[in-house]
């Protein structure tokens, strides 16, 4: 989700629930959505040496540079017109300002925020159970402490079963895809180990190892065996300890939904 400036609405009755502040409706790609105000950090206003008139600061954003505009809206005063006293100054004042809040959450049709709802999915991060929300590629499971704890479980868009995280593939630089030249990518199957191109799904070139010699077959399944122990996929597993297997198709089942305070 984006945080668009431009075009803020009211979202009158619905408070913050990470920081307290009233929320607003944003747009993004996707449409309107509920956000923080704290997002948006009120401006300090700055008189920097060699400048003439009042100048707006706002908070640098992440490893940025704070902005210094006119307060009549024209281009921003470059950085390096700063005196080195006024860069020091500016960026202390940039630091000391209140950080963004940046809650955001998707909405219904009525323009109440679509509350993430917790499964029986144990998150094989932090053990915490995971908990269903839909992002822009669909439905997903993530830890309640997403997106600090980054691993997801997506979902079949269709059918909802999780689709189980597996053993990356190995890139193989110097065999090259008979069709595009790309390198090709070792990966496993229900069939065995196969190559397909590292460019799928732009090219869906899957060049047979029929005719490979035997010891060609066999220096790849020993590098796929050692990729395997190197980069082993976690293990899902529900809260009653179940083990999660491909052929489970297994649909999470939904325990309630995520209270929100404030
Ligand atoms: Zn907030
Ligand atoms: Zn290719």
């Amino acid at each position: 989700m984006t945080h668009a400036r431009a075009e803020m609405q009211p979202a009158p009755g619905h408070k913050c629930p990470q920081c307290g502040s009233d929320c607003c409706y944003r747009f993004g790609k996707n449409g309107r959505f509920l956000s923080c105000t704290g997002y948006d950090v009120p401006p300090a206003a700055v008189e920097p040496e060699g400048h003439d008139g009042v100048y707006l600061l706002y908070k640098a954003k992440g490893k940025a540079r704070p902005k210094i505009i006119p307060k009549d809206g024209a281009d921003k005063l470059g950085w390096k017109s700063l005196t080195k006293k006024d860069q020091a100054a500016f960026q202390q004042l940039s630091d000391a300002m209140p950080e963004r809040c940046k809650y955001a959450a998707p909405i219904d049709a009525e323009g109440d925020p679509i509350l993430p709802k917790v499964t029986d999915i144990v998150c094989p991060i932090d053990g915490e159970q995971m908990q269903l929300r839909t992002g822009r590629f669909g439905p997903f499971l993530s830890s309640p402490n997403y997106p600090d704890v980054k691993f997801v479980l997506n979902l079949d868009p269709r059918k909802g079963f999780i689709k189980l995280p597996k053993t990356p593939p190995i890139p193989l630089e110097k065999q090259e895809c008979p069709k595009c030249k790309a390198p090709l990518y070792l990966r496993d199957g229900k069939r065995g180990l196969w190559l397909g191109c590292s460019t799928f799904p732009k090219c869906r070139a899957r060049p047979s190892m029929k005719d490979f010699d035997p010891k060609r077959k066999e220096a790849l399944q020993k590098a796929w065996d050692k990729h395997q122990a190197d980069n082993p996929a976690p293990e899902i597993r529900t809260r009653d300890g179940r083990l999660l297997t491909d052929e489970d198709k297994y649909v999470p089942q939904i325990i309630g939904e995520v209270e929100q305070g404030g």
